[in-house]
């Protein structure tokens, strides 16, 4: 007896990015930072006093408190889950599903496209021009489409660049009853090129962000996003009772009160990106696209999947890209001594 799954899910393959025991984990645009030893002696003692027994708040009241105090936004438009993916996993149950479209701009972060499938939400996929970065052309491109959902990812993965601001705005008012979600995993880097300006003013706007980047806490899987009240009422509908854990709600609440230390490590990461790039820049035959992210798109000369795989074989993992990017690897900016390893690494293998 064997049990058959619903059609076309084993199509699908299971999500998978290589974690090895390896000298430099480049691959998955994780921070390198510890968490400042202050945030683990305010999250243990407030571990220790908290009642497990009960479920935790289903309203999650403090901690959207605390995110719209952060931003000045308003809480009734703040929103948290587990991780940004059960975050956009919840804005498709409610603005996607069965009859409705999505729209994405390629190449992108796969996960817009693998979450419409899951959650069985038609796609469409248009093309970013050559530099990546949107003009009105794809305004017009999506309002002629009309999809119910329009991602737009700023920085882009995999890409680097971020998207401009009044693009964003362009496609809320051209599609004013589709839900534009702006994915802003990587929205710390690039401070002025954040859509959250546009809140208030466009209620069919989902900003989403989350902790596993710029706040050093990808282990506690916490994403939120900043948007209207209606959209908020909407994801209440779909989320699961108490979704968010007691655990990561106190976790988020701790590393927003060390929110100025996590801050201050954002140079630090920067420095690394820009450094990358500038000595990427230096080989020849490389190409190096500019990002605003915490990790770097290239091209390199020759086979990209064999260099990939030297650089593994020399303690280095970077994430390869091809299948998204013709001939592209993604190098996530770590400490200066993985960058120190990517680069040693890197002009080895192509000198081998
Ligand atoms: N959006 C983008 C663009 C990402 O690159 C990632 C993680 N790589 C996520 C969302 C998901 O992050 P998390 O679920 O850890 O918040």
């Amino acid at each position: 007896m064997t049990a058959e799954p619903r059609e076309g899910l084993r199509d699908t393959t299971p999500y998978m990015s290589p974690q090895l025991e390896i000298a430099a984990r480049l691959n998955t645009n994780e921070s390198p930072h510890p968490l400042p030893r202050g945030f683990f002696d305010e999250l243990v003692q407030a571990i220790a006093n908290l009642p497990l027994n009960r479920y935790p708040d289903g309203q999650m009241r403090r901690l959207r408190e605390e995110l719209a105090a952060m931003y000045g936004t308003d809480v009734s438009g703040t929103w948290a889950a587990n991780g940004s993916n059960e975050i956009l996993t919840q804005l498709l149950q409610a603005y996607g599903g069965p009859g409705r479209r999505a729209l994405t701009f390629e190449p992108t972060y796969l996960l817009h496209t693998r979450l419409c499938s899951l959650t069985h939400t038609a796609i469409e996929h248009r093309p970013l021009p050559a530099d990546f970065v949107l003009t009105p052309a794809e305004v017009d491109i999506a309002a002629a489409l009309a999809p119910d959902v329009v991602f737009v990812c700023s920085p882009n993965n995999p890409t680097g660049n971020a998207q401009p601001v009044g693009i964003v705005q362009a496609l809320a008012e051209a599609l004013p009853s589709s839900l534009v979600i702006v994915d802003e995993a990587y929205g710390e880097f690039a401070p002025h090129a954040s859509s959250i300006g546009l809140l208030g003013a466009h209620d069919n706007v989902a900003v989403v962000r989350t902790f596993s980047k710029a706040f050093a806490m990808a282990g506690a899987r916490i994403g939120y996003v900043l948007t209207s009240a209606g959209v908020v009422g909407d994801l209440e509908r779909v989320r699961l009772p108490y979704h968010l854990s007691a655990l990561a709600q106190t976790a988020a609440i701790a590393a927003i009160h060390h929110r100025v230390e996590a801050a201050q490590l954002l140079d630090a990461t920067r420095e690394q990106r820009d450094r990358i790039s500038a000595e990427l820049a230096t080989i020849p035959g490389m190409t190096v696209y500019p990002s605003e992210a915490n990790f770097v798109l290239f091209v390199p000369p020759g086979d990209a999947t064999a260099l990939w795989q030297a650089l593994a074989d020399r303690g280095v993992l970077v994430r390869d890209m091809t299948a998204v990017v013709p001939g592209a690897l993604r190098v996530t900016a770590g400490s200066e001594h993985e960058t120190d390893l990517f680069l040693g690494a890197l002009k080895e293998a192509l000198h081998a």
